[in-house]
């Protein structure tokens, strides 16, 4: 069986919301939860699952890109690493959520990271 062919982009529940997070429709690879932000270490690229982590992303910031839109920017909480995920609020499935966004950058605004 090869695995080159395996199905990613597939649903599963936020552990730490419990949200039951759907997969994109527009065929990119959702990682994260879109009520919280929260994610799991499992990509070294988005969507290849190839790193062996499995700690819990948190979200501790969120970027603007001009070309890319709004990203959340991760920290995993097992092994410090940090990454960025493109968020997508007009995802007509399971939008992340604009104003939980707004909330942790209120939220941010009084913490340095
Ligand atoms: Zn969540
Ligand atoms: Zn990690």
């Amino acid at each position: 069986m090869s695995r080159m062919f395996t199905v990613i982009n597939e649903e599963f529940e936020c552990l730490n919301c419990k949200t039951q997070v759907k997969p994109l429709a527009q065929g990119s690879c959702r990682n994260h939860c879109p009520n919280c932000f929260h994610s799991l270490h499992l990509d070294i690229n988005p969507g290849d699952r190839a790193a062996n982590c499995g700690g819990m992303l948190v979200p501790i910031g969120f970027e603007e890109h001009k070309k890319k839109g709004h990203m959340v920017i991760h920290r995993c909480q097992a092994c410090g690493h940090v990454g960025r995920n493109k968020l997508a609020f007009d995802d007509p499935v399971q939008p992340d959520s604009f104003d939980e966004m707004v909330k942790l950058i209120q939220k941010f605004s009084y913490q340095q990271f």
